[in-house]
Order: C-alpha cells, then structure tokens, then sequence
C-alpha cells in the first residue's frame, strides 16, 4: 500500500456519499476497516441497520496489559446538502486557497481520518501495553442512533480509560458538551364542528397551557463555569387539520439543552410533574452531557500535549453540540473524555462546507502523542 496521509484519506472518505438518511455508511467503514486490518488492527462489526454497521476496530497490545483501552471515535454520516447549491462538488475534495471543500470534511471525515492517522503511527510501536481502540458509528446526526445499538451489546465495546471524540472543535481540546433532551409534548382533545366549539376540548388551548407554563422555566440550577447554564426552547408547533374543525391534537417540540449538575432524567421528572398528567410526553433524543474535569490528570496531560504542539495552553472549554460520548462514555465505564477534531465547528452542516488543512497534521500529532503515552503503560 503506498503511504497515505491524513489529507488524500479525508478525501478518499468525502467521496462515499454517507449522506443521512439513508447512511449507507457500509462502504465507507469497509473501505477504513481495509486500512486497519493491514495494520494489524482487529475488525469488529455491528450491524445496526442493512448497509448501516458500527465497525470497532481495536489494536491488541503486545504485552501484558497495564491499562485499560484509549479509544478514538467518530461518525461517518453526514447531514444532507441543503437546498442551497454548492459552488464545489461535494463529494470531490478539491483543495483551493488552503482549504478542502466537501460534505463532511469538517463533519467529520477529516476527524475520522485524524483516528485512522494516529492509529496507523501507533501500529508501529513495537510495545503496546494497552489497547488501542477506533469506533466508527453509523447514524450519530440523527441522535446517536448508531452507538445507541451498540451500547445495547457491551461485549463488543469493552471498557476504556480515555476517549478521543474528535468532532470538528478548530483543534481546540474541549472536556465535554451540553446534553440534549429533544421532547414532544402531546396534547389531545375532543374534535367538534368549528362552528360548535362548546362541543369538543380544544388540543390548541392545551398546548398553549404548557407554553406558557415552559416560558421562562427555571431549571434552578447555577450556571456552570466551564458549560454555562441549561436552556429550554420551544422549536416547533403543529395542530390542527382545519379551519373549522376544533383540534383534538396538538404537538409542542421542545429542545432541552442541559449542564453539568444535570441529569436528562430527572429534568424530564420535572417537566412531567410541571405539566400535569394530561400532557404526553413523548422523547424525541435523550443524550446527558459530558464532562470531565480540566484537573483530571488525563486532560491535564492533553492540555500539555497540545502546548506543546501548538506552542501556548488551550483555553477551557467545551462544545455546544453533542456527539456519541453521550451514549460511549457511560456504555463504557466513565473514562475522561476529550473533544477534539481537525475540523471547523462554523462549517458543520454548512452549504460548501470545508475544512483548513493545516489543521490536519498536528491534531494527528496529538492524537499520536496521547496514543503513545498511553500505550506506554
Ligand atoms: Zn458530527
């Protein structure tokens, strides 16, 4: 195999239209399993759907094993093009002024190629005391849907000691990201003629009650120094067939974002005694935050790795999307988790969505480097 490198395998990647839905990552993973498995890498597949599979892909150590596994981790779907036509193919890769145009390049190929870079170095160290652990997910734009299967079947997973997620972040190291709690709140009613209405129980009025009860909910908790606070939104709305007809359902979306302090659930148990048993409520997503300490000795090592790369300490901080770490990082036993990726986080899901290819060598240098010492023991 010639030598590859982190921008020809970017590119190489953005050329399998993993658009989502439908996904059909398939070929992609076989394409990256292919890579791996000349390296020495073992290949384990998860089929979540036909032609959708998680593919795990894991480096033995070479000698007894001193720590549990670092694992690196990313997706390969991407979000469709948008309405919007784009002024370069998107499935080509073209470089021009610096910049490597395509869907998915900053979310995320370049980051899952980032994986495949640093992985590759780490084959060739000769002593392993530990695993080396790549996690490629099908369907993680539509709410982690993928890794949320394979949670489901821990024998394939394993544990770890550090995760590498590596999101689109312009190379900043950040220690984690929001949760999300996506809610449709579901209102029925008695339909009637519109010119009765006295007759049936109005959906829309029972919607209206619950806006108004979440406007200016107050999750009575404290900002967060490092994530900030919760935010609640209110993003969709929909009732009613038509004009003359009284409503009998009506359906409120409702995008939760939660912080450290937090968990999903009991802010569900909230809402639901908030709203009262009339109101069902249905969940959409449901992906806690994440988080680990910035004194944690492990992200105090990446901060001193990234120095050194970079030549200054990063500033703290952490993502305002979320990502598979909601569902891997509990599924496989609480390590600190780290995310970081090549990519530009204002060109996810963007028309004519690039990324900056100097970013790519030195996040595969960080990535390398984090392997190394970890394998080291
Ligand atoms: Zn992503």
């Amino acid at each position: 195999m010639t030598e590859l490198n982190g921008l020809d395998l970017t590119r190489n990647l953005i050329a399998f239209d993993t658009i989502s839905p439908p996904g059909n990552e398939a070929d992609c993973a076989r394409y990256i399993a292919g890579i791996l498995e000349q390296a020495g890498f073992r290949i384990a597949w998860h089929d979540w759907q036909p032609n959708r599979p998680n593919l795990i892909a894991t480096l033995p150590a070479t000698e007894a094993v001193e720590r549990d596994a670092i694992v690196y981790s990313g997706h390969l779907d991407t979000v469709p093009l948008g309405q919007a036509e784009w002024s370069e193919d998107p499935f080509a890769g073209a470089i021009r002024d610096g910049r490597m145009y395509g869907r998915g390049t900053s979310d995320m190929k370049s980051g899952v190629a980032a994986c495949v870079m640093a992985g590759l170095a780490l084959a060739q160290e000769p002593v392993r005391r530990a695993e080396v652990k790549l996690i490629f997910s099908a369907g993680e734009e539509t709410g982690c849907e993928g890794v949320l299967a394979l949670a489901s079947q821990p024998e394939l997973l394993g544990t770890c000691e550090a995760l590498i997620v590596a999101e689109p972040t312009d190379n900043r190291p950040f220690v984690g990201h929001k949760g999300a709690l996506w809610l449709s709140l579901v209102h029925h009613g008695v339909t009637a003629h519109g010119s009765m209405p006295e007759r049936g129980r109005n959906a829309i009025f029972a919607a209206c009650r619950s806006i108004e009860t979440l406007r200016g909910f107050d999750f009575r908790i404290d900002s967060h120094a490092v994530m900030g606070g919760a935010s609640l939104n209110i993003g969709t709305m929909s009732a009613g067939m038509n004009v003359n007809s009284v409503p009998d359902l009506a359906c409120v979306g409702v995008d939760i974002r939660s912080t450290v302090g937090q968990s999903n659930a009991l802010i569900k148990e909230q809402l639901a005694s908030l709203l009262g048993e009339d109101v069902e409520i249905e969940t959409l997503a449901d992906m806690d935050h994440v988080y680990t300490e910035p004194e944690n000795p492990w992200m105090q090592g990446v901060f001193g790795v990234v120095e050194d790369v970079f030549g200054q300490r990063p500033e703290i901080g952490t993502a305002t999307y979320f990502t598979d770490a909601s569902v891997l990082k509990p599924a496989m036993g609480n390590p600190a988790t780290l995310v970081m990726g090549p990519g530009a986080m204002a060109m996810a899901h963007q028309t004519d969505e690039y990324f900056d290819v100097a970013m790519m060598e030195p996040c595969v240098e960080v990535f390398t480097r984090l392997g190394r010492h970890h394998i080291a023991g």
